[in-house]
């Protein structure tokens, strides 16, 4: 049986050099590098920082196919192995000794008049008004109203996105073994005008979010998911919830993710 590998890389020099290199290694130890992704491919390997890795999975429409992360980045958080360990990495690999770290994914469903447009993402989703205004939202979980929010916008982060923009805006740093969605307000207003939460909302993995604009002039949305920017004019309503689809990172240290958090960020 052929065992078909694809790699995914970022386009700076670095990463240029260590494809090439990483492409001889992979073919001598008797895998088959293939032009294109398809569902027979038994491998991912992406070479860049965390933004490759969110890349790809919009890119290739969230594969399940386990995926080994070679860090070219900066921080490398899911992008573990440094280039100079892509031979153990490769022995390691064809002797089948490694873990799978899977990770939950968020999607939305936005409503507009136009029609119903949806996203899936590996951090976060996070939700926003007219640049430089603020936006007022009604906000419920599971069809219960909660309260009217005003402020920059949401981030509805997975645990995986946690330690992303949900933990520059204040939110908290979750294992990615737990099954649950973070709110995290941006930059809420907190008045005797308008009260808004303050503090991260953490929702089980079967709830869902709804947001819908206060008025027409809140209407003008842009969602922001994993970094990638998308703009809706009259939207009617914003649904939030994990999605069934799975990020699996192939493992071959035995860090704990709360060793690796502390490494990174504590
Ligand atoms: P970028 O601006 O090039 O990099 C954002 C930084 O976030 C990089 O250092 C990246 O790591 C790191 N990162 C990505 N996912 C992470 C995770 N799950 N945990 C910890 N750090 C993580 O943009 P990008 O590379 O395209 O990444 C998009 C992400 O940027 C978004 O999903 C959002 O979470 C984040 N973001 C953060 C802020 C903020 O903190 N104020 C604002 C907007 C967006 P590498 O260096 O390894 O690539």
């Amino acid at each position: 049986m052929s065992r078909k590998v694809f790699i995914y890389a970022n386009t700076t020099e670095a990463s240029a050099r260590i494809e090439k290199n990483l492409r001889t290694k992979l073919i001598k130890s008797g895998l088959q590098v293939h032009e294109e992704f398809n569902k027979d491919t038994e491998l991912i390997l992406c070479i860049g920082g965390d933004g490759t890795l969110l890349n790809l999975m919009q890119d290739l429409e969230f594969p399940e196919t386990p995926v080994v992360g070679i860090n070219t980045g900066h921080l490398g958080f899911f992008q573990e192995i440094p280039p100079e360990k892509i031979d153990d990495m490769i022995y390691q690999y064809n002797q089948g000794n490694y873990t799978l770290q899977s990770f939950s994914t968020v999607k939305d469903c936005v409503t507009t008049a136009d029609g119903v447009f949806r996203h899936t993402a590996l951090n976060e989703i996070a939700v926003k008004g007219l640049p430089n205004y603020p936006v007022h939202l009604n906000i419920s979980i599971n069809a219960s109203f909660i309260e009217r929010f005003s402020g920059d916008g949401l981030c509805v982060a997975t645990p995986a996105g946690s330690t992303a923009y949900n933990y520059s805006l204040g939110g908290s740093i979750v294992d990615p073994r737990l099954h649950l969605l973070q709110v995290t307000p941006i930059a809420p207003m907190n008045s005797i005008a308008y009260r808004s939460f303050l503090t991260s909302l953490l929702l089980p993995g079967s709830d869902t979010l709804s947001i819908q604009p206060c008025n027409d002039a809140d209407s003008q949305l842009t969602l922001v998911y994993d970094g990638r920017v998308a703009e809706y004019k009259q939207v009617k309503e914003i649904q939030i919830t994990l999605s069934r689809k799975k990020v699996n990172m192939i493992r071959f240290s035995h860090l704990s993710f709360w060793d690796k958090a502390k490494s990174k960020f504590l």
